[in-house]
């Protein structure tokens, strides 16, 4: 296979939180991926800046282990790790002070692409921001990278876009969600927007619902009181599954560039109806035998924040008027496991008689595990024996197309090298998080205005039974959450 990566220029990418959970488990091992696939120039720096007392020797085995940790063995050489680290450096740096700011501006260099990724706290970003731009550390072509939660409602997301943009342009902003990096995702527009076959049918004409499920096994434990402000709409719904549901939903832009793509994403956000509270499932995990309840990993016995949502949604624009949305995501359920699933609607009269019944196709993109799509078919089963019908999946496993196996990129890696490439197509834009926010707003007003309790929910299965009613009372059903 002919690679056709896009070259990278040399950077200096500097990590606020380069001691984190983020940068350990994230970050680092995705940039000595990305090493190993020689897509780190020979004199590009990686500084982890953050308040941990260290220096570049202390960093380096810092990185070092997060790698053995990370990253798959049979990539431990360690003749490349040495190499990797040897682009790693450390300034311990204090984002709410004065210490580190002078001897970062010393370390910058000229006429190569600077990069600052905020893995840290969301309250730091505008004491950073403010800091790189009084420094004169970021120059008009720098690049910032904030990670998620973007504010907690509009009014908070408004204002962190407002700190940012006095110190940066919109042009210089990469707000990550780490599920537009995804193979998957990326694969979805290809398979809509590089093909006929499917276009055509992508409308309420033909689409019967849409289904989007991101389903965890694990629960909130660990960051259980943090979580706990938050809840499954704000952690997951406003940003994940809102812009997997963009991607679905979106018009066929003008060219593949990031604001052709972010204007169609955003008009579906616009497009999006205000859902009725009657077709909004919220829920709680009881305890299991070996598990606490969800107001347990709380630390909260009051608590009134989901850990599990199932809605109905709506899209009002010719495209998708009539073709019912549904959104599922939670914790403590059967497996881990993330998809797409469009169910086409039934053929309208089926030849072959009402015992062979009609079926529909379903297209479902899994997003994790085993990324991959898959086309379901009808078919004759083959044999003898006449016109039986069958099912069957046209299945497109990205492991195994991807010559190296298991190698797929992961999200993060992929996203911080278009961050270096300067491609802000799988970013979200300022109005986009704005119009997420106004939209989800409401919806945990009016919750809170009521204040009832989520429903408890057995762990290790699907949720809520009111989930499972949601679609039942429509004639459908949830797919089976199943890895
Ligand atoms: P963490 O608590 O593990 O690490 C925080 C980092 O910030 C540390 O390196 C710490 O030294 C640094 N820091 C704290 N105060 C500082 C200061 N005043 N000046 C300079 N550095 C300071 O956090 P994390 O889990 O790595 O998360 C970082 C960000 O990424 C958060 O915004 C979080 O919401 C987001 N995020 C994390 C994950 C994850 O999997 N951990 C996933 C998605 C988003």
């Amino acid at each position: 296979m002919v690679s056709r990566v896009i070259p990278v220029e040399v950077f200096d990418l500097v990590i606020f939180g380069g001691t984190g959970d983020l940068a350990r488990r994230k970050i680092l091992p995705g940039l000595y991926r990305r090493y190993l696939a020689g897509q780190i120039p020979e004199n590009a720096r990686v500084i982890g800046a953050a308040r941990t007392d260290l220096d570049d020797a202390g960093y380096r085995q810092f990185v070092n282990d997060a790698i053995c940790e990370f990253v798959k063995s049979s990539k431990h050489d360690k003749a490349h790790i040495d190499a990797f680290v040897s682009h790693i450096h450390y300034l311990p740096v204090d984002a709410l002070g004065d210490a580190g700011w002078n001897e970062l501006a010393a370390m910058m260099r000229p006429d190569v692409i600077r990069a600052f990724y905020f893995s840290v706290a969301p309250r730091l970003f505008g004491p950073l921001a403010e800091r790189l731009h009084d420094h004169e550390i970021a120059d008009g072509d720098s690049r910032i990278v904030v990670e998620k939660p973007f504010g907690r409602d509009l009014k908070t997301a408004k204002a962190l876009n407002g700190v940012l943009a006095e110190s940066f342009d919109e042009k210089q902003i990469y707000r990550i969600d780490h599920y537009l990096g995804k193979e998957t995702v990326q694969n979805l527009m290809a398979v809509r927007f590089g093909n006929i076959l499917f276009e055509p049918l992508w409308n309420s004409q033909y689409v019967d619902h849409i289904q989007i499920t991101v389903a965890e096994s694990v629960g909130v434990g660990g960051r259980g009181s943090y979580y706990d402000k938050s809840g499954a709409i704000r952690d997951m719904i406003q940003n994940h599954l809102m812009q997997l549901l963009c991607l679905i939903g979106m018009e066929p832009p003008s060219e593949f560039e990031p604001d052709a793509v972010r204007d169609e994403k955003l008009k579906v956000i616009r497009a999006l109806d205000a859902p009725d509270p009657k077709d909004i499932v919220r829920g709680q995990y009881r305890a299991g035998d070996d598990t606490a309840s969800y107001l347990t990993d709380a630390e909260n016995p009051e608590s009134k924040t989901e850990s599990f949502i199932a809605m109905k949604l709506g899209i009002s624009n010719w495209r998708w008027k009539g073709t019912p949305i549904y959104l599922r995501t939670g914790k403590r359920l059967r497996e881990r496991t993330s998809e797409i699933a469009v169910v086409f609607k039934d053929p309208p009269h089926s030849i072959f008689g009402e015992q062979e019944g009609r079926r529909g196709n379903v297209l479902v993109i899994r997003l994790q595990p085993n990324e991959g799509m898959n086309l379901r078919v009808t078919i004759k089963e083959p044999g003898p024996g006449g016109m039986r019908l069958i099912e069957v999946p046209l299945d497109m496993s990205f492991a195994e197309a991807l010559a190296d196996g298991d190698d797929i990129p992961d999200a993060y890696e992929r996203l911080i090298m278009d961050v270096m490439r300067g491609n802000q197509t799988l970013f979200m834009r300022g109005d986009e998080v704005e119009a997420a926010w106004a939209w989800t707003d409401p919806i945990i007003e009016a919750w809170e205005s009521a204040g009832k309790k989520p429903v408890e929910y057995d762990p290790g299965g699907s949720g809520p039974d009111d989930s499972l009613m949601l679609l039942h009372r429509d004639g459908r059903r949830w797919r089976e959450i199943k890895a």
